[in-house]
């Protein structure tokens, strides 16, 4: 497997043929990490080791900060139309490797080969996005804001930043940060998720391939102690951060108190409104997409369906029939539908909120835990569809993260609106509706940032920003778009007032 590995990614990042340990990227070179402890890269579909993460650490950190630091200096210098040229070239080469790269995201995440797909070309957007940068970048002028005093203002790099990333989209997320950071003049250190390393292990190598200079980009292998050491790092100046709620409080919590800018986004629990005017067809498809892609582990993933009155019937009838149509199997098959969990844990977990809705009273009307013909090593779930969800349930306040669909009947719109804004997150909110008057109502009316109209997973594409309010979001500057240049820069402005010098003209 290993091996097999190596020779499909043609890895400098794998240290080791036969634990596959793989590797840090500090100035232009894959090292070992100083790290002593690993863990495992596990292929949910089948539990076997694919590879070990080393849990890097604070020296770890500190070499590539100083490689970044170092490299800042002639980094800035670098005109922007050259920094782009970069990006420019990684992205014919993503193009050229799309398909690889797919596998190898099916192969650690377990999502399916079309989910995978999807990952890798969001990435390869925030690249072309970010390509862009000569235009972003650009500063105002304002002339006689006194009378002969002019002003102008720039945005200039700001110097060494970091991103720590989650398992659940192994390619897409970290690209929301870096080119950013990178076009803009910064340079960067990259904490990828430990339980998924391998594609950035293969997107660096392609990096390098596409001319990044040494210490301009550097990646750390690890967990919680690279992650302390960032937040705590005296040369970095801001820290992007994505994943659960707990750990993007502590993230912003840290470094803003080491005086670093921080985005940190965190968790999610995200309702869908049905009501009665809605194309019931498109509707129950659309749900169970959001619920149950990806397995449910997305962060913009479908979990409570408040049907207003008469909508109620036929998305429990559609969704009931849609959900015994999916299968649910390896990712790299291309009949699956959905894939496994992450890991046993995450699998145990689900389960367990499962039980504890029923035991709170909900009706299972279809319960994954039972389900056939899954395949017996791997993290599987049946697709879960749950009836009869109150607010003050386990089940309906805590993250699901799998494929589990809850089902509740609400009198009317402002009941939905109100519930799903009891939620401590906040991340987003979709209403299905032929109404625009009610399209407006509940846009203006919700607390989570990103909404859906008639849409099931409203992703900000790359040239919009990304993140949501209350739990689901700390800082104030959301990641990549225009929002991201705001991030990444500092603004210096310059007053300016100039003397006639009469003896020249
Ligand atoms: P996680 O919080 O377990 O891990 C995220 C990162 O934090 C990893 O790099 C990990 O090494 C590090 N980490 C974990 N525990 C830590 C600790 N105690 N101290 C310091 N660092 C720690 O999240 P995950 O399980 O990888 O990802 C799933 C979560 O991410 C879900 O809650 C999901 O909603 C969220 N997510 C949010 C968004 C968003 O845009 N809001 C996008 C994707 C995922």
């Amino acid at each position: 497997m290993i091996e097999e590995l190596r020779q499909s990614t043609n890895t400098g990042g794998i240290a080791d043929k036969s634990h596959a340990v793989v590797r840090n990227y500090i100035d232009g070179k894959w090292v070992e990490s100083l790290g002593k402890e690993t863990v495992e890269i596990i292929n949910p579909a089948n539990g076997r080791v694919l590879g070990l993460t080393p849990l890097g650490t604070q020296e770890d950190v500190d070499r590539a900060v100083k490689a970044a630091r170092e490299a800042f200096k002639t980094w800035r210098e670098t005109p922007v139309i050259d920094r782009v040229q970069i990006l420019f070239r990684l992205k014919t080469l993503l193009e050229a490797h799309v398909e690889e790269l797919t596998e190898l995201i099916t192969l650690e995440n377990g999502k399916t080969i079309g989910e995978a797909r999807g990952d890798i070309r969001r990435a390869i957007q925030m690249v072309e996005t970010a390509c862009g940068m000569p235009s972003l970048l650009k500063g105002q002028v304002s002339e006689d804001i006194a009378a002969g005093i002019d002003c102008h203002a720039i945005r200039r790099p700001i110097g060494v930043f970091a991103a720590i990333t989650p398992f659940n989209f192994p390619a897409m997320v970290p690209f929301w940060f870096w080119p950013f950071a990178v076009a803009t003049g910064n340079t960067f250190v990259l904490k990828p998720s430990e339980r998924v390393p391998l594609t950035q292990v293969r997107l660096f190598e392609l990096i390098e391939k596409a001319g990044m200079p040494k210490g301009v980009l550097n990646m750390v292998q690890g967990g919680k102690e690279a992650v302390n050491a960032i937040l705590t790092h005296p040369d970095i100046a801001g820290v992007s951060f994505v994943g659960s709620t707990p750990v993007a409080k502590h993230v912003y919590q840290t470094a803003t108190a080491y005086g670093k800018r921080v985005q940190a986004l965190g968790g999610a629990k995200n309702y869908m409104v049905v009501l009665p005017d809605a194309q019931m067809d498109s509707a129950v498809r659309t749900v169970l997409d959001s619920c149950t892609g990806c397995a449910g582990q997305r962060c913009l993933a479908g979990s409570v369906i408040l049907s207003v009155a008469d909508a109620y019937p036929a998305i429990e009838a559609g969704i009931v029939q849609a959900a015994k149509q999916v299968t649910v199997g390896d990712g790299m098959n291309p009949a699956t539908g959905v894939g496994p969990l992450i890991s046993k844990a995450a699998l145990e977990r689900v389960k367990g909120l499962i039980q504890s809705a029923a035991d709170e009273g909900a009706t299972i009307l279809i319960d994954g835990r039972q389900a056939k013909d899954l395949p017996e090593d791997g993290y599987f779930l049946g697709l879960t569809v749950i009836a009869g969800i109150k607010p003050h349930m386990r089940i309906a306040q805590e993250e699901v993260f799998g494929p589990v669909i809850l089902l509740s009947q609400v009198p009317t719109l402002d009941e939905a609106i109100t519930w799903l804004n009891g939620s401590e997150y906040a991340n987003t909110t979709t209403l299905f509706t032929s109404s625009g008057a009610a399209a407006r109502k509940f846009s203006y009316e919700v607390d989570p940032s990103m909404i859906g109209i008639n849409i099931g997973v409203p992703a900000p594409m790359a040239f919009f920003s990304f993140g949501g309010s209350k739990n689901s979001f700390f800082g104030d500057i959301k990641a990549h778009g225009h929002a991201s240049v705001d991030f990444y820069t500092d603004t210096k402005v310059t007053v300016e007032r100039w003397f006639k010098d009469s003896s020249i003209w």
